[in-house]
């Protein structure tokens, strides 16, 4: 089809712009600018308070805080423990004596910080380069993977998996390859399955339901395939809720919205998109605007229920923020409504007519964790316990002895936090920089020396850590503010609920656990999950913020919009969090035979308080002919270079592994 002969839409009024640009300087955290661009309704004083005294939490947390984590080798670390979480916040606030001298204790050829897919892929990377080269990564958790790990429970005698956070990839791999989308080459020399295997795994449905394959495909792309049951409070019967059922597909008509809502709805629907003339192209256009914004003044939308429908959508596929918070572009990228033109839509339709680019998102038992675990299979191979196949790196048990063991070329070191890195002297000529960092179990101090250091964390703790860094580095970290996410595991001895409401995904209008959906297990070589629905599975909710914090916070700069919305995840306890979402189950399933002091067997929460990088007006692309920041952090410095995923603005496994690819090449420049 062809976009030109759709009318142009209006482009952004002046205002607009301005607002838009203003929303981007306030990104930075810059109170002044706040207040002097004004055109928001939020109390100067309150943000201000918010962003001068950005300590989310009192005190010390302890286990109660983090709640139980279920068995296996993720059982100590689900999501932001009190443990990373008290280490992370007594390096914020200076906790640490760090005036003792602590002596080097051994010399590496490269340090990394941070065991996520990006720190593990920049190991892969360099040592295809260097084999023969001593490497450490260390990693503040019980246990590598970063936001890429899983939940483990075990249910009447079945043991279920299910994702702590990084969920979906595509499958088969080998259209994604030929696509070269949700595709990095890793997955190939990993050995992972490309999906023309004979043994290669099956997602199974369910008797008399199909399931979708992961968590992100009901929730918006693919919609249409799962009945979506819509749950909002019932305004005749208080404490009940009421059902509209994939509402997108009969103009929202059961949802409790003034008429025009609905039609504004529809309209976002079926949008498409065109460049406005003078506009370079679309990509830069709409980095220019928060998706708000673009909602109203291009599309026409007035409503608020609106904004308020899509804004969890896109936070929780990876924006951490909503509408009124992230660039119209951050909304495309993760194809938010009315984002993508009709040519990209057609493109879409086409691929699913040709075998070998006909592909569908899917996920691991526990999700990206399996990725993760490939690469340490892979580079220590006795760390986990098995063959060399899916079945055994899926399942097989960490051999956490293996992980550090003295005299190997690769040791993880989990459980540690590093707290300063700083060069051996000037970082223009120096050889080498100090890592010092604290094991968490012990408390004691440790310095570790590397020829290079890649630091594979985000913005909010390099700022923290590193200490000699040119200040426009600081500068561009300083523009980096992220998101919280809550991911709550619900195991439920029995989803029986599911088939008496006809379908499979939920989602709440009000209340905590904001989507979900029963997911189809994997298959591998006759070991799978239970796929019927009288015996037990994990629920897996999706939780962001934007929409559990007040509508006056979001008129405040992004900084203090994410420190509010993190101190909500982390000033609930765990037992807030498992009462609300046993209550809003309860309630909401009842009618449908579920008794939630019955049928749920255990809660494990993952609290993820920096889980995406905001991608904010501006961040993609830059402002005012100025590099976006993302661009300033990547060049590094001295022998630092940094890769990690929220690099890419965009974040993805295999953005992920980009990052971390392109810190290990940079470093192989330096050697
Ligand atoms: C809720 C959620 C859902 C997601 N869903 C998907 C999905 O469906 N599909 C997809 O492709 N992607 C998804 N992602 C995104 C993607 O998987 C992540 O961006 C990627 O896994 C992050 O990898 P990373 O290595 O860049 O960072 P991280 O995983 O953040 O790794 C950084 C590591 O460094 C550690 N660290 C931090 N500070 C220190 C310190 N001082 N000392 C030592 N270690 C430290 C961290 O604890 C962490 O282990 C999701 C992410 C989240 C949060």
């Amino acid at each position: 089809m062809d976009d030109s002969k759709k009318s142009a839409p209006l482009s952004p009024s002046p205002m607009t712009r301005r607002q838009a640009i203003s929303t981007a300087l306030m990104g930075t955290g810059s109170v002044a600018a706040y207040m002097t661009l004004g055109g928001c309704k939020a109390s100067p004083n309150q943000a201000a308070a918010v962003l001068q005294s950005p300590k989310t939490i009192p005190g010390t947390l302890d286990i109660k805080w983090t709640g139980p984590a279920g068995i296996g080798d993720y059982a100590q670390a689900n999501g932001n423990t009190h443990m990373t979480v008290n280490a992370a916040h007594a390096l914020r606030d200076g906790g640490y004596d760090l005036t003792k001298a602590v002596k080097p204790e051994d010399e590496y050829d490269l340090v990394i910080v941070g065991s996520g897919i990006s720190g593990l892929c920049s190991a892969f990377e360099y040592r295809k380069a260097r084999p023969n080269d001593r490497i450490l990564i260390i990693d503040n958790n019980a246990i590598f993977g970063g936001e890429a790990k899983q939940n483990e429970v075990e249910v009447d005698g079945y043991r279920l998996q299910a994702p702590q956070g990084s969920n979906m990839c595509v499958w088969p791999a080998t259209a994604a390859e030929n696509l070269n989308f949700f595709w990095h080459k890793a997955w190939r020399e990993l050995g992972m399955p490309m999906g023309n295997e004979p043994d290669a795994p099956k997602w199974l449905d369910a008797p008399n339901m199909s399931l979708p394959k992961n968590h992100y495909s009901a929730m918006m792309v693919v919609r249409d395939r799962w009945p979506q049951a819509q749950f909002y409070p019932d305004p005749t019967a208080p404490g009940k809720m009421k059902v509209a059922m994939s509402p997108w597909q009969n103009g929202y008509k059961d949802m409790p919205w003034p008429e025009e809502a609905k039609q504004q709805m529809v309209k976002v629907d079926n949008f498409f998109p065109t460049l406005p003339a003078g506009e370079k192209d679309l990509d830069h256009w709409m980095d220019g605007m928060t998706y708000k914004d673009y909602l109203a003044n291009v599309v026409g939308v007035t409503h608020q229920e609106v904004f308020d429908y899509l804004s969890p959508q896109i936070a929780a596929y990876g924006t951490g923020m909503g509408c009124e918070t992230v660039s119209a572009l951050a909304a495309r990228d993760f194809l938010g409504p009315g984002t993508s033109t009709q040519k990209e839509l057609q493109a879409v339709i086409d691929r699913r007519k040709v075998e070998a680019t006909r592909f569908e998102p899917i996920s691991f038992p526990g999700g990206n964790a399996t990725i993760a675990r490939y690469f340490v299979k892979k580079m220590i191979p006795d760390a986990i316990e098995g063959a060399y196949n899916l079945k055994d790196i899926t399942y097989g048990k960490v051999n956490f002895g293996k992980l550090d063991k003295p005299g190997q070329k690769l040791r993880i070191r989990v459980a540690s936090t590093a707290l300063i890195v700083q060069h051996d002297g000037d970082p223009a000529q120096a050889k080498s920089a100090t890592v010092t960092y604290v094991d968490n179990n012990t408390g004691e101090k440790h310095r570790v020396r590397g020829k290079s250091i890649i630091m594979a964390t985000g913005a909010w703790i390099n700022k923290y850590v590193i200490q000699d860094m040119p200040p426009e580095l600081r500068e561009a970290m300083d523009q980096f503010n992220h998101a919280p996410m809550l991911i709550i595991n619900v195991a439920v001895r029995n989803w029986n609920f599911a088939e008496k409401l006809g379908a499979p995904a939920l989602r709440w209008h009000e209340g905590m656990g904001w989507f979900t959906n029963v997911r189809a297990p994997m298959s591998v070589d006759g070991q799978a999950m239970p796929a019927e629905p009288g015996k037990p599975a994990i629920l897996t909710f999706y939780v962001p913020f934007c929409n559990l914090i007040d509508k006056e916070t979001l008129k405040m700069p992004v900084r203090a919009q994410c420190i509010t919305a993190r101190t909500q995840l982390f000033d609930m306890s765990f037992e807030d969090i498992e009462q609300k979402i046993r209550k809003q189950l309860g309630v909401s399933l009842s009618p449908y035979g579920f008794d939630a002091d019955r049928d749920i067997a255990q809660v494990v929460i993952n609290r993820w308080g920096h889980a995406y990088v905001v991608p904010e007006v501006g961040f993609l692309h830059g402002l005012d002919g100025k590099p976006a920041p993302r661009e300033v952090v990547k060049q590094g410095y001295g022998r630092v270079r940094f890769g990690h995923s929220e690099l890419s603005g965009v974040q993805v496994w295999h953005h992920a592994c980009e990052e971390g690819e392109r810190a290990a090449k940079q470093i192989l420049e330096l050697v």
